[in-house]
């Protein structure tokens, strides 16, 4: 299976991306969790992607684009993957066509999480992660058992940096102006997939895999 998951910030991608990631047996391939290790290691790329990271803006194109064609020469790509975050605007969509062109195994779908913009708000907002074994809880929907520490690890929860209310309406917007019009773009390729992401996790699972049924 060859797809990109496309949706706001907030909209599931990251817990539906790795919950299919781990029923296929093929990697969820985050750039923002590539970028974050980055920065979190103080590599030279961390350094270039932090400043744009932290003001909810997008990293330049050839950071990310780099990124992705490092990480999908990797031997556990080969069978496939699933694009979490990436493309984020037309420019990147185009990197990738030509990429997969390249090896002749081509995107099969853009499967779209649509979840209205005041949900999303929540959401961010109220996201927490471990810092152990990246479980994310949301204190408003999915607290933990006991406050600011994980269920899975009794690691400890932390909010990510760009997840306060400034930087969450940047976000938005940036995904609103540059990588909405990938939907359109995926439309006319034939390959676009919506998906209702509003409601459970189990729920909205149940509607993706329903949704790719038939791809290998
Ligand atoms: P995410 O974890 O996908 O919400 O990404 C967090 C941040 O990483 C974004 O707000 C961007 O600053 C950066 N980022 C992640 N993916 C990309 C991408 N494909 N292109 C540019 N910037 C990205």
């Amino acid at each position: 299976m060859r797809i990109v998951l496309l949706g706001a910030p907030g909209s599931g991608k990251g817990t539906q991306g790795k919950r299919l990631a781990e029923e296929h047996g093929i990697p969820q391939i985050s750039t923002g969790d590539l970028l974050r290790a980055a920065v979190a290691a103080g590599t030279p790329l961390g350094e270039r992607a932090r400043a744009a990271m932290e003001a909810g803006q997008l990293v330049s194109d050839d950071v990310v684009v780099g990124l992705i064609r490092e990480r999908l020469g990797g031997s556990d790509a080969a069978g496939g993957f699933i694009l979490d975050g990436f493309p984020r605007n037309v420019a990147q969509a185009e990197a990738l066509d030509s990429m997969l062109e390249e090896i002749g195994r081509p995107l099969q779908a853009a499967l779209h999480i649509e979840v209205d913009f005041d949900i999303l708000m929540k959401r961010l907002t109220g996201r927490r992660t471990c810092e152990e074994c990246g479980q994310m809880y949301n204190i408003y929907t999915s607290p933990p058992r006991v406050e600011g520490r994980c269920d899975k690890c009794g690691g400890r929860l932390v909010q990510r940096a760009d997840d306060n209310e400034e930087t969450i309406s940047r976000r938005l917007e940036v995904y609103r102006s540059q990588t909405m019009p990938l939907i359109d773009y995926y439309h006319r390729q034939g390959k676009l997939l919506d998906v209702d992401g509003d409601g459970e996790v189990d729920e909205v699972h149940a509607r993706i895999a329903g949704q790719l049924k038939g791809l290998a």
